[in-house]
């Protein structure tokens, strides 16, 4: 139990980043101020997340990797939505002019500044926060946000909070690839379960229909464990829309809850590594890397390949701004925002 802070690398600008390593009960996770990033995360000295041995890295990353995403993580179609009748029109960051993960510069390419780094009752702590402004990639209202890494035994968990001065929307997560087998191994021989009765179905931007579909008898039944490359060429149109699995699946019409609950459980053979994840969220995005093929190397140069990790995102419906049966990501001014995610790991 222990938090390391040394320099990382330094922006164009001239700030400072820091890599705060939390270590102990056989987990070491590192975060940087740039973008709130996990840029690191080991499990018995195995790298199980994508990432960079340099800032350079996450700075040329396109990725998202291992970066906290807002305001809105995933798609709003045509950046557009509508809020007390006013129309608001945010950047078209994304070919087919969606707004992905935020816009052009992001919550994951921004500088978090660190609040503190405290070791508490056997747990690591490390608070970082960011001050969105009034219109910034088109939003409405300040958004002011904390985000609480903690290790604690061999469970890292994610606690977010926000509050705005005036009426927005918000859809927060973390953009992790895990990839279990050890950084460089493929995620198919993986075993992914599923706590989700329905999927999103999507366009061919990628837009949700407005609809959910019972997973039963398609390739997005993971509600008993199977593996990740089962059905993943499947002939079933929304596959092949997704070059693979990158839709949101649902779990209890994507309700949100009070206190996390499991929702997905991933398992890699190769290591004997199995993650659990609990959210308080009522949707996981699964997107297995379909299209990460980015020229820079991962640590020590491992190439960046198809299907070889996954990210588990845990979040609102996408589009939820424009979509009446979906949930809505509405946020109150001074009312408050709250989603925690927390992943175990351990050893089978
Ligand atoms: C999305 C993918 C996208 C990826 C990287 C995921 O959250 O679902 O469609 O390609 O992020 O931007």
């Amino acid at each position: 139990m222990s938090i390391q802070q040394t320099l990382f690398g330094t922006m164009p600008d001239g700030t400072p980043i820091h890599l705060y390593t939390m270590s102990g009960d056989g987990i070491s996770v590192s975060i940087i101020e740039y973008g709130a990033r996990i840029a690191r995360l080991q499990v018995d000295g195995i790298d199980v997340v994508c990432g960079f041995d340099s800032l350079e890295g996450y700075l040329a990353d396109k990725d998202y990797h291992g970066s906290i995403v807002g305001r809105y993580a995933n798609r709003i179609a045509d950046g557009k939505f509508t809020l007390h009748g006013k129309t608001y029109q945010l950047a078209h960051n994304e070919v087919g002019r969606a707004h992905l993960h935020g816009g052009n510069i992001g919550y994951s390419s921004r500088v978090w500044d660190k609040v503190s780094a405290t070791e508490e009752d056997g747990a690591d702590l490390l608070t970082l926060k960011l001050r969105s402004p009034d219109g910034e990639e088109g939003y409405p209202g300040t958004l002011r946000i904390m985000v609480t890494y903690m290790r604690k035994g061999n469970s890292l968990s994610i606690s977010y909070s926000a509050v705005s001065d005036a009426d927005t929307i918000i859809n927060l997560t973390n953009h992790a690839y895990f990839s279990l087998g050890g950084v460089g191994s493929t995620v198919l021989d993986q075993t992914l379960t599923l706590d989700c009765l329905h999927f999103v179905p999507v366009d061919e931007k990628l837009i949700p229909y407005g609809t959910l579909t019972h997973v039963e008898d398609t390739p997005f039944d993971f509600r008993t464990p199977k593996t990740v490359g089962k059905d993943i060429q499947a002939p079933h149109t929304q596959i092949q829309i997704g070059g693979g699995y990158d839709h949101c699946f649902v779990r209890n019409g994507g309700a949100e809850l009070r206190n996390p609950e499991w929702i997905a459980t991933l398992y890699s053979p190769k290591s004997g590594i199995e993650m659990q994840v609990f959210t308080t969220e009522g949707g996981i995005q699964i997107y297995t890397s379909n299209f990460m093929t980015a020229p820079n190397p991962f640590y020590g140069g491992i190439p960046q390949g198809k299907n070889e990790a996954i990210a588990m995102e845990c979040n609102r419906i996408p589009d939820s701004p424009n979509q009446k049966n979906f949930p809505s990501p509405l946020l109150k001014a001074g009312e408050e925002y709250c989603q925690t995610t927390i992943y175990t790991f351990q050893k089978k």
